[in-house]
């Protein structure tokens, strides 16, 4: 049994939460949403009136928070976790930020003499309930080793990127490739509709053709051929758009930063603003479809 801090109790904190609760672990937690705060006691974790008291007796923290901006401020502002915790607690950060926030929060944990990791995830919320999440893990030897059986309540496959901010960058990278493998699918969709072909002959052959991948064979954007995909299901999320285009971004960003050619990159980031911008943020990703066939003009 591990005393654990969970900062941040929105639609993937909560889940993942309850399931280190499920693993015996005892659990303080702590969100300014009032209604994340009541749905997290009935998981079974303790509430705590803010941030620094969850943390105050914890051997680990971890955090699920929106934004880079969440993470620094939790860590570093007015009620800051790394103050409120005794030397060599073990800090886990599981929110999607950009790579330079979370080199940020490495360096203040290691200067608070705390070890860290970050831990962004892939799953969804489905992945968080039913503890079956990838974690992509940046920090030191020790520090990953230490996250390992924590993060194993809460995951199926625990991968170790890198040093600090590697996990980050595994996620934008991969998130790059979902985005733009999306879109491909999409636009081959609506060309074989415009070509006379069915979408179920396409789907058969490309799922066992060259063509093959995720998006197709998963997460298939049309209705029919993948039964679970959110397009039979109108698409709801699922991963919402307005979440794609986050990741696309902290990829872009990250691109520039580097000077990485990502053009494909690019082009889908625009597209996905274009698709958010026209009402999309809440529609699951693979909506995009729609968009394609009727604001494309195609
Ligand atoms: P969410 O908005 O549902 O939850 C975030 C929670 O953090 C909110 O309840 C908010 O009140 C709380 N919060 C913000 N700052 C806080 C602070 N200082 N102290 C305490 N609570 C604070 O978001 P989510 O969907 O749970 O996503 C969390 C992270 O996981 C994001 O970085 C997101 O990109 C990433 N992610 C989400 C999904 C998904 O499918 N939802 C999948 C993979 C990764």
């Amino acid at each position: 049994m591990t005393k654990i801090a969970f900062i941040g109790l929105g639609n993937m904190g909560l889940p993942m939460a309850a399931n280190l609760v499920r693993a015996g672990h005892e659990v303080a937690g702590f969100d300014f949403a009032p209604a994340a705060m009541q749905r997290a006691a009935e998981a079974g974790v303790v509430g705590a009136d803010s941030g620094a008291s969850a943390a105050a007796d914890a051997d680990v923290v971890v955090t699920m928070l929106p934004m880079g901006k969440h993470l620094i401020d939790a860590y570093c502002g007015a009620g800051s976790l790394l103050a409120a915790t005794k030397p060599k607690t073990l800090f886990i950060d599981c929110s999607t930020v950009d790579i330079a926030s979370a080199r940020i929060a490495h360096e203040a944990a290691a200067k608070a003499g705390m070890l860290s990791v970050d831990a962004p995830v892939s799953g969804g919320v489905g992945g968080a309930a039913a503890g079956t999440l990838t974690f992509m893990v940046g920090g030191s030897d020790e520090a990953a080793k230490a996250a390992e059986p924590i993060l194993a309540a809460m995951g199926k496959k625990i991968v170790h990127c890198g040093a600090a901010g590697a996990g980050q960058a595994a996620k934008i990278c991969n998130n790059m490739i979902l985005g733009v493998s999306m879109i491909a699918v999409s636009e081959a969709f609506v060309l074989g509709e415009k070509l006379g072909l069915s979408h179920q002959a396409l789907f058969d052959v490309a799922s066992t053709s060259s063509g093959q991948c995720w998006s197709l064979t998963s997460y298939c954007p049309v209705p029919g051929p993948v039964p679970a995909s959110p397009a039979n299901n109108s698409y709801k999320p699922g991963f919402a758009a307005a979440l794609m285009l986050k990741d696309l971004k902290l990829s872009q960003a990250a691109a520039e930063d580097v000077d990485a050619p990502t053009a494909l990159g690019l082009h889908a980031t625009r597209i996905f603003d274009d698709f958010v911008g026209a009402g999309g943020a809440e529609t699951d990703f693979s909506g995009v479809i729609n968009f394609i066939r009727t604001a494309h003009g195609a």
